[in-house]
């Protein structure tokens, strides 16, 4: 019998295999199909300028309006991209829509910063330079309006190459982002070494450790001072509540982004959100110089 069970059990675990192994292939194939056939979207969450309030921007994430499988979350499906050739193909699709997007809503009168986020796959490539360049002539957007978001890790696989190309972004204008700081294993000497104009401190360290929160402060502040001392601006990721956004105020944060201020939204709506944000502020700047 126990024989038997254990004849079971690894026939159990093959199958599992062949099916975890034929879904991503499943996956990779309606991928493919799915960058050329349009069922990807864009998805815009903003960011807040500390202390103000003010909207300094939104990122791009990327979702898939998958026909059975409903809005599939880009975690399920960069991986799969990443293994195959198909990063380059997604990673243009993003930037010319991202880019298309945001060059509409600077000439709505929101010029902002717009984030997008570029795999390691994708810089590894080589080809970051020329799709961004590419991208910005396509839609018209200028080069101040871009934010590319690229994790730690990322740029610490091959440190030098990705230095260069970084570097040869900011010399257009293209401001870089170094994503999830706090996750990753590059050390700080690397992050002395990247070209980079904002760092966004992971949600990891913003959430903190609720039962040592002098803690949790010491670190964000400890990042928000690195950031500070090598000349960058600071984000706080994955503000959820009103203390944590307080708290990113209060330690120096150039920027936070979270729930709490808004969740990622379809790009028609982040326009109303806009709109509504800005005519709220007419309306508080209107009654200020009518009390004054
Ligand atoms: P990320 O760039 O660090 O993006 C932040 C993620 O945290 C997003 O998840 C966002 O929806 C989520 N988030 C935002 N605020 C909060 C919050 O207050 N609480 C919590 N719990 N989560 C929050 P999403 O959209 O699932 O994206 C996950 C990751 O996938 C991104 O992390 C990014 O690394 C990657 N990704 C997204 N879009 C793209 C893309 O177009 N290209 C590539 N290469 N990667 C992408
Ligand atoms: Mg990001
Ligand atoms: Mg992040
Ligand atoms: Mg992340």
């Amino acid at each position: 019998a126990a024989k038997a069970a254990g004849r079971n059990r690894i026939h159990v675990f093959s199958a599992d295999l062949r099916t975890a192994v034929q879904r991503k292939v499943q996956l990779a194939g309606e991928l493919r199909d799915a960058i050329d056939g349009n069922q990807l979207v864009l998805h815009y969450q903003p960011v807040l300028d500390l202390p103000s309030g003010e909207v300094a921007g939104a990122e791009a994430l990327v979702r898939w309006q998958h026909p059975e499988r409903g809005l599939v979350g880009p975690c399920e499906f960069i991986p799969v991209a990443e293994q195959s050739e198909l990063i380059g193909p997604l990673t243009r699709w993003v930037l010319g829509e991202a880019t298309r997007q945001a060059a509409e809503w600077v000439r709505r009168g929101f010029p902002l910063l717009w984030g997008v986020n570029i795999s390691p796959a994708a810089l590894a490539a080589g080809t970051l330079v020329r799709d961004v360049a590419e991208a910005l002539a396509a839609s018209g957007l200028a080069p101040e309006h871009l934010i590319v978001e690229l994790t730690e890790s990322c740029v610490a696989e091959d440190a030098e190459r990705a230095a260069a190309q970084l570097a040869a972004l900011r010399r257009s204008g293209v401001e870089v982002a170094i994503d999830d700081f706090g996750t990753g294993y590059s050390s700080l000497g690397q992050l002395v070494n990247i070209p980079a104009g904002v760092l966004k401190i992971d949600r990891s360290l913003v959430v903190g450790a609720p039962d040592r929160p002098s803690q949790s402060t010491a670190a964000i502040a400890a990042v928000v001072g690195l950031a500070r001392a090598c000349g960058m601006r600071s984000l706080a990721e994955g503000v959820e509540t009103a203390e944590q956004l307080a708290l990113a105020t209060e330690l120096g944060c150039t920027y936070a982004q979270g729930f709490h201020i808004a969740s990622p939204m379809p790009a028609e709506q982040l326009t109303s959100w806009l709109a509504t944000r800005r005519s709220a502020r007419a309306g508080r700047a209107a009654l200020g110089s009518a009390t004054a």
